[in-house]
């Protein structure tokens, strides 16, 4: 059992820094001398764990716990320090410590960060990993360090959680806000954001609605979905989420001139992420189904539910097909953009658009195959519910699963060929009578070349 107790402190909530205690309680959790107690990421992608105002203590029954310390490397973008017992632990561990709390910084907004009405950020900056192993976690709040009638709020909820299972490093990879912050709530959902906003306040209400579709739609009724708002400051940074289990965080500016539209297919996106999952190791091994199942996802079912016009849907199908063809990099084997990751946006969106126009040409091989009594949703909803209770699926579980409709030959072979970055033929049938592709000369992206491309468009008896 894992207890966080958290103290975030500013003095008034227009400060321009703060700080937060951390005191955890490791309870049924012992070290043999040389064991691995605790691990902090001293830098994840761009962002790098928050100053110490007083140095991590670690101590159990008898005192102060000796540990050596070592640096070395934690992984995908991740350089971690490790803190080794330097004797045999005895009864409960005790972890504790504080950080300064700067400015809130821009996309990913994984630090840690202070911003007008409160702080937001992900555990990644001031929270460790513990040793490998299933935990049980609980956040308490306390707030008499912050102004009055302030929350604290974790990615699995309002104020003091407890009870919630996971993985080592699950406080390390959640959300984290503390403040006084505007909030809509709907069910299971709830998006906070601190200045007040009529554009942050319609995307609320919008994807409240859309959570609730999607969760409907993978059978999910149970943990809640916090979404997490942080103001941007610099004109320099670019409006834009970031997903992390049950939740996202979402960096916007007064500077973006983002459509809504497309605002609300990136927060679909993100939650499609909740349940189309697979363990993505080595990185990039199962893109193509992670991010193009969001890609398809995020079109489909807001048409479904009819918050998307024909036209809207049409234009949304377009913007991930035409994306994909016109991309220069598009036959690049999948694992290529995996190794150039933040290098070159272009080549990090082949496996989005790779993933999408492939899951098209499933879709419609499955409902060719069956008449229509199955499609794609099967195999996804299957795959969701086999991910939470193995999170090591990977494209294995999507062979077998495609080849009950297909054939293992078939789905064989057309998993090589979409690794190897082979042409993938759409399929329109997802669009259930509403769309159907033609190919139309344009352009490559950059070399402007001479390319046939595919493309979404509305049927004649729907024109
Ligand atoms: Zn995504």
């Amino acid at each position: 059992m894992i207890k966080l107790v958290l103290s975030p402190a500013m003095k008034a909530l227009d400060a321009s820094e703060g700080s937060i205690g951390v005191d955890i309680t490791l309870e049924d959790y012992s070290a043999e001398a040389g064991e691995l107690i605790l691990k902090i990421s001293k830098k994840t992608i761009m962002k790098t764990f928050l100053e110490f105002i007083r140095e991590i203590k670690i101590t159990d029954d008898e005192g102060e716990i000796p540990c050596e310390i070592t640096e070395g490397d934690g992984g995908s973008y991740v350089t971690a320090v490790s803190y080794f017992a330097g004797r045999k632990t005895s009864g409960n561990i005790k972890v504790s410590y504080s950080c300064r709390v700067p400015l809130a910084g821009g996309n990913p907004c994984f630090d840690l960060g202070v911003e007008n009405g409160g702080m937001t950020g992900s555990g990644m900056t001031f929270i460790p990993a513990f040793r490998e192993g299933k935990y049980e976690y609980s956040v308490k709040w306390d707030l008499s360090g912050m102004p009055d009638f302030c929350v604290g709020c974790w990615s699995f909820g309002e104020g003091n959680v407890t009870g919630i299972r996971g993985d080592e490093n699950l406080a390390s990879i959640t959300f984290y806000m503390a403040g006084r912050p505007e909030c809509v709530k709907y069910g299971r959902y709830a998006f906070y954001w601190f200045e007040h906003n009529d554009r942050i306040l319609k995307y609320a209400v919008d994807t409240s609605a859309i959570f609730e579709y999607e969760a409907d739609f993978f059978n999910d009724h149970e943990l809640r979905y916090n979404v997490f708002c942080r103001k941007l400051r610099s004109e320099k940074d670019l409006a834009g989420g970031t997903a992390l289990d049950r939740s996202y965080i979402y960096g916007y500016s007064d500077f973006d001139r983002i459509p809504h539209e497309s605002i609300i297919h990136t927060f679909a996106h993100e939650m499609v992420h909740n349940w189309m999952e697979m363990d993505n190791s080595p990185f990039g091994t199962c893109t193509w189904y992670i991010e193009g199942g969001a890609e398809y996802y995020s079109a489909v079912l807001p048409y479904r539910m009819g918050i998307l016009s024909r036209e809207e849907f049409r234009d949304a199908m377009n913007r991930r097909a035409v994306a994909y063809y016109k991309n220069r990099y598009r036959h690049v084997d999948d694992m290529e953009p995996a190794g150039k990751l933040f290098a070159d946006s272009e080549i990090m969106n082949v496996p989005y658009g790779r993933g999408f126009c492939y899951l098209t040409h499933a879709d419609e091989e499955i409902r060719r195959k069956t008449d229509g009594k199955h499609s794609l949703d099967d195999i996804a909803k299957k795959l969701a519910e086999m991910y939470k209770s193995d999170r090591h699926i990977q494209n294995e579980a999507w062979l077998e699963e495609y080849a009950k409709y297909v054939g293992r030959e078939q789905a064989e072979q057309e998993l090589r060929d979409l690794k190897a970055g082979k042409d993938i033929v759409p399929g329109a049938l997802c669009s259930e009578g509403a769309l159907r592709l033609t190919q139309v000369p344009d352009k490559e992206n950059v070399t402007d070349k001479d390319i046939l491309v595919w493309k979404y468009e509305l049927t004649e008896e729907e024109k």
